[in-house]
């Protein structure tokens, strides 16, 4: 374990608040509000937070370094696999494209498990080790997976993945690596899901997205702080973010809002843009026909996989958010969202799984809409990498030509192509 060192923040939590009715718990393993059954969230002591940003700019280089906007008391629990302070690049060649001079992408492929999913799995293990527990797990459909799989490992903890038998091979082979005891449920997701927070709650152990949610979620938001740091202390005009339980979407919200509370940074508005796959776009569908509340999808379809989620848990806050930062939602093709991971990879080197191509797509069309100023500083998330999906992005790709060893077997094939 890495010391984090410095210094002590023992009240730096306060615990736990219902989003609806307010009530208030005390940190401890818990599914949601007791009353009201709403989300509960990790409520902090702002006038305890004094960090600076010359202390963040020293600290390792990992989302441990926001540690005081971080919901963990005892820093000896920390699981760290160098997860965070992922590239902004800034993308020069898309943003020609695009007709957008200050394009910023948020490559979150290059975390430990490649996906943004190690930000949120990294919290949730550590809150695990601190609170003692036995055994840790979660229900996925994918890369949440291998993310909690593999800090489980570094923590030595047993973990249980719970995911439905059609799972991809690609994402059981990255959970199973780390040792995980992998759960094929013979049913859908949602089942999958039942079955793991009964287990969770029978045997009292610590599930990322299921008891140990409201810490889990905190991790995400250390996307927006990174993002801020990352364009020198300073909050984007607009961000682009992929939605699925919209879960994500609402962590970088409060991560902006708590980088300005605790004066990290310019109270400056950000619009928030969703990015959703058609076939599975419940919250673009009651964004646009303006409703507040997300009419479930029973059978999402779309390319985009880790975005495929009917029945979004988060969209009611996400549907809030997009009005209030005057943001907007999308939804794209399966077409578009292919065209879009060729087209990010052939122009800034990024090689993205389809959620990603989701973020592209709809940047690309809230562009030819005029959502976006030529010069504002735009920031487009990605948030998984393209190895997660192979036999989905190959279906667009060529095979290579094979030719005989020679330079003039290369001439022909030269002279027969378009190279
Ligand atoms: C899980 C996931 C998302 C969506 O996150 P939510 O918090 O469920 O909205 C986006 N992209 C990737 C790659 C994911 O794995
Ligand atoms: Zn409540």
């Amino acid at each position: 374990m890495r010391t984090l060192g410095g210094i002590e923040l023992s009240n730096h939590i306060k615990g736990l608040v219902c989003r609806e009715c307010g009530a208030v718990y005390p940190q401890k393993l818990i599914f949601s509000c007791e009353k009201c059954f709403a989300p509960l969230e990790v409520q902090y002591n702002f006038d305890d937070i004094h960090v600076t940003r010359d202390e963040i700019s020293q600290r390792p280089k990992s989302i441990w370094r926001y540690k005081e906007l971080l919901p963990l008391n005892d820093y000896e629990s920390v699981v760290d696999l160098g997860t965070g302070l992922s590239t902004l690049h800034k993308a020069e060649n898309l943003g020609k494209h695009l007709g957008l001079s200050n394009l910023y992408i948020k490559d979150d492929t290059v975390n430990p498990t490649n996906s943004f999913k190690d930000r949120p799995a990294s919290v949730a293990i550590s809150k695990a080790k601190e609170f003692g527990a036995v055994a840790v797990g979660c229900p996925s459909t994918g890369n949440l997976a291998a993310s909690v799989a593999a800090h489980a490992a570094k923590a030595g903890l047993p973990c249980y993945i719970f995911i439905p038998s059609n799972t991809e091979l690609n994402k059981v082979l990255q959970a199973s690596v780390y040792g995980a005891r992998i759960v094929a449920v013979d049913g859908t997701y949602d089942q999958a899901n039942r079955l793991a927070a009964q287990v969770a709650q029978e045997y009292g152990w610590a599930f990322a997205n299921i008891n140990l949610r409201s810490y889990y979620v905190e991790g995400s938001k250390t996307l927006a702080f990174e993002v801020c740091e990352q364009l020198g202390w300073e909050a984007p005009d607009s961000i682009v973010v992929p939605l699925g339980s919209g879960a994500l979407f609402c962590a970088i919200k409060r991560g902006f809002d708590q980088f300005k509370r605790a004066g990290l940074i310019e109270d400056k508005p950000t619009r928030l843009y969703g990015a959703q796959g058609e076939g599975s776009a419940p919250i673009v569908d009651a964004f646009k026909a303006g409703w507040d509340d997300i009419l479930p999808i029973e059978y999402p379809d779309t390319v985009a996989k880790s975005l495929a989620i009917g029945d979004p848990g988060d969209g009611y806050y996400v549907l809030k958010h997009l009005r209030e930062t005057g943001g907007a939602a999308e939804d794209v093709s399966n077409h578009e969202i292919l065209d879009a991971i060729k087209l990010v990879a052939e122009t800034e080197g990024v090689f993205t799984e389809p959620a990603g191509g989701v973020t592209v797509a709809v940047l690309k069309k809230l562009a030819e809409a005029g959502h976006f100023k030529p010069d504002e500083k735009v920031v487009c998330a990605v948030t998984g990498s393209g190895f997660k999906a192979t036999d989905t992005i190959q279906n667009v790709l060529v095979s290579p030509p094979v030719i005989k060893p020679t330079l003039s077997s290369f001439k022909e094939q030269k002279e027969a192509s378009t190279w």
